[in-house]
């Protein structure tokens, strides 16, 4: 598999375009900060009135509606929320495309499962960088970056494939590694990653240990510190130099548990399970419920959020990091800006 890193990447020719970022939330502060920084010409858009509208104010971009910043760009990057894409590109975004220009999105989701028909004269590009927009923001200013999937799904200016390495290149991602994809896979690991492990895998299953210490009347401050606050100590380690070197670090006893107790955790039967939620994702149910989920006004999403704030386990992890003020220290979210 080809990795493109910065030395292979050429950013011509996209300092001479003028880039419409829509969104300015998560994804969207992180490649429009680091876009500027790398000498691109960037436009902003969000909702007028809107905090994000100020805030991008403050950092000193020039602010638009979707409609205003599409009419002036070549490259319009599409970071709304995935649900609301749709809405915006029938109204705003569609409607104003120049011809030749370049669509682009950092997920699949939309043009995989058809949500967006982009008109075939369009460029059609995702640069998805493989990590929270703050990261990617805050790894770019520390001269690093976060590793992004780039993929082109129509091509008819013949030079989509330049637009978007130098794309994830402007955005820093050049830094860690660029690899090639395509919409689909994109779409259905990304769904399945941050559905069976990453978010809802693990904090499942820190929740389940948490409420298991809880239950057998441990106190909850305990139950917190093992099993949800030390995750990431022992993911630093992974993250640094895979398992084997987090194994190395911890005690022999954890290993031994690790090695024997672990796979029990992750029983046959959720592994099942996580073949249902794949198959979900490919066959398209997923997309459908989360589509309907949101023309309902998201009922069941706000119902499991609120159920999940109002869980022991944050209350507990709230007065905890009270006593560790040096958490609040050099945070990636700060929410008066980001
Ligand atoms: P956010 O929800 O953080 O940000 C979206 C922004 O768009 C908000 O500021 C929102 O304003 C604004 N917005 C909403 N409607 C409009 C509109 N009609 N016109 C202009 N602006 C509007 O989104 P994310 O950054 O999380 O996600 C953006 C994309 O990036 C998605 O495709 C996502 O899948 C992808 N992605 C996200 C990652 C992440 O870590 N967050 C990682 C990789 C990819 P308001 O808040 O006022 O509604
Ligand atoms: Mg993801």
């Amino acid at each position: 598999m080809k990795v493109y890193y910065e030395k292979d990447i050429d950013l011509k020719p996209l300092t001479k375009k003028t880039v419409a970022i829509l969104g300015y939330g998560s994804q969207g502060f992180g490649h429009s900060n680091n876009l500027r920084d790398s000498k691109v010409n960037v436009i902003v858009s969000d909702m007028k009135g809107g905090k994000a509208w100020e805030k991008a104010e403050a950092a000193g971009f020039k602010v638009f509606t979707a409609a205003e910043a599409v009419k002036q760009a070549d490259i319009v990057m599409v970071l709304l929320p995935d649900e609301l894409q749709a809405d915006v590109y029938k109204s705003e975004i569609g409607p104003n495309l120049k011809k030749g220009a370049y669509l682009a999105f950092a997920h699949g989701f939309n043009i995989h499962y058809g949500q967006i028909i982009p008109p075939s004269d369009v460029n059609v590009f995702m640069v998805a960088p493989k990590g929270p927009g703050h990261l990617v923001r805050g790894e770019y200013t520390k001269g690093r970056g976060v590793p992004s999937l780039l993929a082109i799904h129509q091509d008819p200016s013949g030079d989509t494939k330049e637009i978007g390495l130098a794309y994830a290149a402007g955005i820093g991602a050049g830094r860690a590694g660029i690899i090639e994809t395509t919409f689909k896979e994109e779409t259905e690991t990304d769904l399945f990653g941050e559905q069976a492990v990453l978010c809802g895998g693990v904090t499942s299953l820190m929740l389940a240990g948490f409420e298991t210490l809880v239950h057998a009347g441990y106190a909850p401050e305990m139950a917190y510190f093992e099993c949800i606050h030390e995750m990431k100590l022992i993911i630093d380690l992974i993250y640094e130099g895979g398992i084997s070197n987090m194994r190395y670090s911890v005690s022999n006893t954890a290993q031994f548990g690790d090695l024997t107790r672990g796979p029990r955790v992750i029983s046959d039967a959720v592994k099942c399970e996580m073949k249902s939620i794949l198959k979900e994702i490919q066959d398209g149910s997923f997309a459908k419920e989360w589509i309907l989920e949101k023309k309902a006004n998201m009922p069941v999403f706000n119902a499991l959020t609120r159920k999940g704030e109002a869980h022991l386990a944050e209350k507990t992890g709230q007065n905890l990091r009270k006593m560790m003020p040096w958490l609040q220290k050099e945070k990636l979210v700060d929410k008066s800006k980001n």
